[in-house]
């Protein structure tokens, strides 16, 4: 029998990985907390390496996009409500596409079609030998245990990842808090008086909130603020506890994400915070994805590097048959500057997102300016009747 590997998470990266894998030569099984694959999400942008490590996957032909028209605005709301032009998420270099995560998951569950996936099963012990890597598994719906043995453990369970709990250490040694929380979840309608693929951003210092338009759904927004205590922010309910952050900011988009919230069926509330670890994998179990390195919401840089992850563990493992140590090596020396660099990157990034103060929000305000004004002049120097020019002097 060839080689075989486990991977905890459904999520981008575990999927990515079992694309990887099974290209290697491998046969991975999966095993998912939850008891069905997750649908929907809130907004991502993928970059053009996310999109290229996409195609090395294979399922760009799968991957559905949602980018709003090229003729669609993005304002900026200021403290008074009033509205200016603004420069969006999509406005960044390398023109990111627009999706759902789900909509990344669902190209990725199309590529992985005959993968073992056994859904409602967590990992709650692992030990590791020369023979391989021996999981306590635990099917929760029927409580029963059992324990298999693999050639190689990834775990790609996210944030607060379980095997890297058991393997690496506790929780606290690698998650840097960044006292901040979002809250991400679908809008049934968009904000009134704003056309419907629009996106709207309303940044203050120390609390924002972004709707982004789609092309053909309703938008998705994100409310993000920095807190002094995480903890606390748990304690009472989510929409309780926004519309006291978010008191004061009475321009639309706010009343509306706030409104909206109180009957939304599901949203995503939780804290921030940036994994960082000396290494991502221990003998023959590797992390990879939010579980290894989650840069966080604010790089805009998390999906893409989970499917980077996932298409350079294929170069990897092809590149290095039957030395998986050595694999694991190649794989992290080729991922890791671009990690890094991402990681401190996204200290900054932050910033665009939600303000620190109000020195950091008026330089954002002035920046956009800038940025706008600099668009109206090339916009210009494109209309602009071009000299007419012959060939004879
Ligand atoms: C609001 C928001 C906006 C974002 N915007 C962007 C963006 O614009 N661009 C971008 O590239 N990225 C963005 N990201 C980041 C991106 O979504 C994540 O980095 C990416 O989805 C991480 O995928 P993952 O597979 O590593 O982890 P996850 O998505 O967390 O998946 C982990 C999976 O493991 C499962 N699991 C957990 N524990 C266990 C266990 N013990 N046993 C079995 N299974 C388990 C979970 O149920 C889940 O299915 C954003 C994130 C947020 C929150």
């Amino acid at each position: 029998m060839g080689q075989r590997a486990l991977i905890v998470g459904l999520g981008i990266a575990g999927m990515a990985a079992a694309i990887g894998l099974r290209r290697a030569g491998w046969t991975p099984v999966i095993v998912e907390r939850a008891p069905q694959r997750r649908t929907g999400g809130y907004f991502l942008g993928l970059f053009p390496e996310g999109r290229e490590a996409a195609a090395e996957l294979g399922i760009i032909e799968y991957l559905h996009t949602r980018n709003p028209s090229a003729d669609v605005d993005t304002w900026s709301l200021d403290r008074r409500g009033n509205r200016g032009p603004g420069v969006g998420f999509l406005d960044q270099p390398g023109q990111p596409a627009a999706v759902l995560r789900g909509d990344v998951e669902a190209a990725l569950w199309q590529a992985i079609d005959g993968v073992e996936v056994r859904f409602g099963t967590v990992p709650e012990e692992i030990t590791q030998d020369r023979a391989g890597v021996t999981v306590l598994l635990r099917d929760t719906v029927g409580g029963t245990e059992y324990r298999e043995t693999f050639n190689l453990v990834v775990g790609a369970d996210g944030l607060r990842s379980t095997v890297r709990r058991l393997v690496f250490g506790p929780h606290e040694e690698f998650m840097t808090n960044w006292n901040a929380m979002i809250c991400a979840f679908q809008l049934p309608a968009q904000a009134p008086t704003f056309a419907e693929q629009e996106s709207v951003i309303s940044a203050q210092a120390g609390r924002a909130v972004w709707i982004f338009g789609l092309s053909d759904r309703t938008p998705t927004t994100l409310l993000t603020y920095r807190t002094k205590d995480v903890d606390a922010e748990f304690a009472v309910p989510t929409a309780e506890r926004l519309r006291t952050v978010f008191a004061g900011m009475d321009d639309p988009a706010v009343r509306h994400a706030l409104d909206c919230l109180e009957n939304a069926p599901e949203h995503l509330f939780d804290s921030v915070h940036q994994v960082r670890m000396p290494r991502w994998s221990q003998g023959r179990v590797v992390l990879i994805g939010d579980a290894a390195w989650c840069l966080n919401l604010y790089s805009g840089l998390g999906a893409t590097s989970a499917l980077k992850g996932g298409a350079a563990l294929a170069t990897a493992l092809m590149d290095h048959p039957g030395d998986v140590t050595a694999a694991l090596g190649a794989w992290e020396a080729r991922l890791r500057p671009f990690i890094t660099k991402e990681q401190r990157l996204t200290h900054i990034k932050r910033h665009l997102f939600v303000p620190s103060n109000r020195v950091t929000e008026t330089i954002r305000t002035l920046g956009i300016r800038l940025i706008n004004a600099k668009a109206r002049r090339a916009a210009a120097k494109t209309r602009a009747p071009q000299p007419v020019t012959t060939g004879r002097r």
